[in-house]
């Protein structure tokens, strides 16, 4: 997703329009790594504002996290818009930008898409995933997926019920004795 911005920074051209889909496999944010179940499709443009370049853009992609409650994995759909000042690192002064939402790329001239739409996650991805609203979760005795299995916990206890019928009959002979 690089886009190379040299002739519109150079004013040879007043904007660059951004309308595509890519296929990438995974994004990451905050030191994780989210594998993306659909490509990613941006619509927008690049503008020059002032001395800094200007990037206002929707982008749609359906990344994949865990059930907070189940661990299984779940599809969250993202559809969003990005708007700020792309800036160099350099360049960059927090005086200059409080007001503004600017994103932060290593290399100015060929501006890679991703790291921004990346720098985005972080306000749009869900504070809490759940798999569905009535998750059951795992039980923080056996582990078992409430959701598609039952709890294996009383198997554990040694209670007549459950007890192996050859154990039984042991038992019941050292009752006896
Ligand atoms: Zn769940
Ligand atoms: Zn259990």
């Amino acid at each position: 997703m690089i886009i190379n911005v040299d002739k519109l920074r150079g004013k040879e051209i007043d904007k660059i329009n951004l309308n595509f889909c890519e296929e990438i496999d995974t994004i990451s944010y905050c030191d994780e790594k989210y594998k993306l179940a659909s490509p990613i499709e941006v619509t927008g443009k690049i503008t020059r504002n002032g001395k800094e370049l200007y990037i206002n853009s929707d982008v749609k992609m359906t990344v994949v996290d865990r059930c907070s409650r189940c661990l299984e994995e779940v599809e969250i759909p993202l559809d969003f818009n990005i708007q700020g000042f792309i800036v160099q690192e350099n360049n960059y002064t927090e005086d200059e930008y409080e007001e503004f939402d600017a994103f932060i790329v290593e290399d100015y001239e060929n501006v890679d898409l991703l790291e921004i739409i990346a720098q985005n996650l972080e306000f749009n991805m869900p504070h809490k995933v759940l798999c569905g609203e009535d998750c059951k979760g795992l039980c923080p005795g056996c582990g078992a997926n409430l959701n598609k299995e039952d709890c294996r916990c009383s198997e554990k206890i040694n209670d007549e019920d459950n007890i192996d019928p050859r154990f039984a009959k042991l038992k019941e002979l050292l009752k006896n004795e």
